[in-house]
């Protein structure tokens, strides 16, 4: 942090994405609904406090029971459990008991449900019978839903702010940010997150600038300061003076004009100098998206990220609703293909309405294919709505965190279990879609060439295959300069799935956002890839780089590069060797 005499505060943060935004700060301070604040209350508020509690379980209940209500066939076997669940709302251990710690302790209701709750799990926890002991984690599920109601009452909404202003937050959930209204929200800031979190990756899709990872923002920020958001650099000036001011109005016009020009040439096509065509897909997080999309001339949908839809529910949907959404998706894009992702929940799109199970390491816990195989039903639902909305156009069905042999054959099992119950149903489904895996674990890449013999094609995940190859949590700001495309065992990686793939002839994608940065580019086209899936606001920009690079050239360069020890070593290389065909770059810096 660097502060000048007039009071202009630089903060250095990560670049969420890109682009300049100017205007006044709007702080929310979301801590979500797992760091519980602890204040006394006055003998004269207790019995405020009380009701407020009380309000809270009403409306709590009445979600509940809405949610049983709109349960579809599918799911009537939860009907016993959510129907407990129900009784459990005024239940005098919980219920009771939180009332009484409100008014023992005087404290606020949050802390006190949370107290009690942890007594009455710790002491479910001594039971030897399972089925009563697993009545202590129906109790938890229930407090969640109170706690989330609690929470929220002095919560901002994300989607209900309505001012031309900046967002400044403690942290923002990429359920939250896919919330940003565009026409009102000019850009946001946040003190959590890291490069390629998913909160970076929705930022990147609205094309609104961010700066993630700043540490102390909603400290130093006030609301109403004037407040300039540099998502390329990833910084932010708090109370600018009147030069820095002027500069980045016209680096902001500079930034705007540099993307109307590339926006300009998005019509033409993906060939490089030497004529080999390349197919620039779009990864979406909402059906909304495929505007966007379309807008920036993707030739298809790489990855369907389908969680979205889940974690905005705040429940599981049917399979009748899912099949509406995917149907809308496949019948806008046709005939162009849409690879729909399988669920990839938790890691961090984590929502307690889904999976209540808090873990000490959720991105290598039960996420993505290994929570859909612990939930069977669900994942048949799912598979069930992505084989009926493939008779309306053309679906591939992708998996997510796939790191063996077995789960693959257990995903197939499930598939046949789908389509066996579509059959007895007699529902109309397509079941000879492609099916492929995301390759983003590091077994996958030593097994790709075992796992090849059960697909049809991969897609690279690199997202997660950098975190895990390197062991950088994606989401931490604290080892977020160590997170690098550019680390040699990345690229020797992804050069081992390029060999796995033409050696059993699988089709293969990627779709991490490694391939929608310029400076990736030639290192891709040099280890032969040819299907890059993306943000669709990159897709321009990768475009015209393209058109201006030589296959030939990339292919001997990439020998060269394979034989560097360090990331500087590559970066430099390609800075050098590339530097004609890289975007924008201001010249003020
Ligand atoms: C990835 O890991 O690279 C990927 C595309 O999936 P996600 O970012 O949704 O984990
Ligand atoms: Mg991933």
């Amino acid at each position: 942090m660097n502060k000048t005499q007039s009071g202009q505060i630089t903060i250095h943060g990560i670049s969420g994405s890109p682009g300049i935004c100017i205007g006044k700060a709007y702080v929310v301070d979301r801590e979500g609904v797992n760091l519980i604040k602890r204040y006394p209350v006055s003998a004269d508020r207790v019995q405020a406090e009380i009701d407020r509690f009380k309000n809270s379980v009403v409306k709590a209940k009445a979600d509940h029971a809405e949610i049983i209500e709109s349960l579809g066939a599918d799911l009537s076997e939860n009907l016993n459990i959510l129907q407990t669940h129900m009784v459990l709302f005024k239940d005098k251990m919980l219920y009771g008991k939180a009332i009484d710690t409100i008014k023992a302790d005087q404290i606020n209701a949050e802390w006190a449900l949370q107290k009690v709750t942890r007594a009455l799990q710790d002491m479910f926890q001594q039971i030897d019978d399972p089925y009563l002991r697993a009545r202590g984690n129906d109790i938890a599920q229930v407090s969640d839903k109170i706690m989330a109601y609690l929470v929220r009452g002095e919560d901002i909404r994300i989607c209900d702010i309505n001012m031309r202003v900046i967002i400044v937050a403690h942290d923002l959930s990429p359920a939250d940010t896919s919330q940003i209204q565009l026409e009102r929200i000019k850009g946001f800031v946040t003190d959590r997150g890291g490069k390629e979190s998913h909160t970076s990756i929705v930022a990147k899709s609205l094309k609104i600038p961010s700066v993630l990872g700043l540490g102390t923002a909603t400290h130093n920020v006030k609301n109403d300061d004037i407040l300039i958001v540099d998502g390329s650099a990833g910084i932010i000036i708090i109370n600018p003076e009147e030069e820095t001011l002027f500069k980045y109005e016209e680096k902001m016009a500079r930034f705007e004009a540099y993307r109307a020009d590339i926006e300009r040439d998005s019509h033409l096509p993906a060939v490089t100098q030497d004529g080999v065509a390349l197919n620039l897909l779009a990864n979406i997080e909402l059906v909304e998206e495929v505007v966007s999309a379309k807008d920036n001339r993707a030739s298809g949908i790489g990855l369907f990220r389908t969680e979205f839809l889940y974690l905005d529910l705040n429940r599981f949907p049917t399979e009748d609703e899912l099949l509406k959404k995917y149907r809308e998706l496949v019948e806008l894009m046709h005939p162009a293909p849409v690879t729909i992702r399988t669920l990839d929940i938790n890691g961090d799109k984590f929502n307690p309405f889904i999976d209540p199970v808090e873990e000490a390491n959720p991105a290598l816990g039960l996420r993505g294919v290994r929570f859909c195989l612990e939930n069977e039903d669900k994942f048949i639902s799912q598979i069930k709505a992505i084989l009926r909305a493939a008779t309306c156009g053309n679906i591939k069905l992708l998996i997510p965190m796939i790191s063996c042999v077995e789960e693959i054959l257990q995903v197939k099992a499930v598939i046949d279990k789908a389509v066996l119950e579509l059959t007895h149903e007699d529902k109309i489904f397509n079941k000879d879609i492609p099916l492929g895996i995301m390759i983003e674990v590091p077994s996958a890449v030593l097994l790709a060439n075992e796992l090849a013999a059960h697909v049809d094609f991969f897609s690279i995940g690199t997202n997660d295959l950098i975190q895990y190859a390197l062991a950088i949590d994606r989401r931490n700001r604290r080892v977020a300069h160590l997170y690098q495309a550019h680390n040699p065992a990345v690229i020797k990686m992804i050069h081992l799935i390029c060999e796995a793939a033409r050696n059993n002839d699988v089709e293969l994608y990627m779709c991490g956002e490694m391939a929608g940065d310029p400076m990736n580019i030639p290192i891709l086209l040099g280890l032969g890839l040819t299907n890059l899936s993306m943000n669709s606001g990159a897709i321009p920009v990768i475009k015209k780089m393209i058109r201006a690079l030589d296959v030939s050239k990339t292919k001997r360069d990439l020998e060269t590069i394979m034989g560097f020890d360090t990331v500087e070593k590559i970066t430099q290389f390609i800075l050098e060797h590339y530097k004609a065909s890289l975007p924008y770059k201001d010249d003020d810096e």
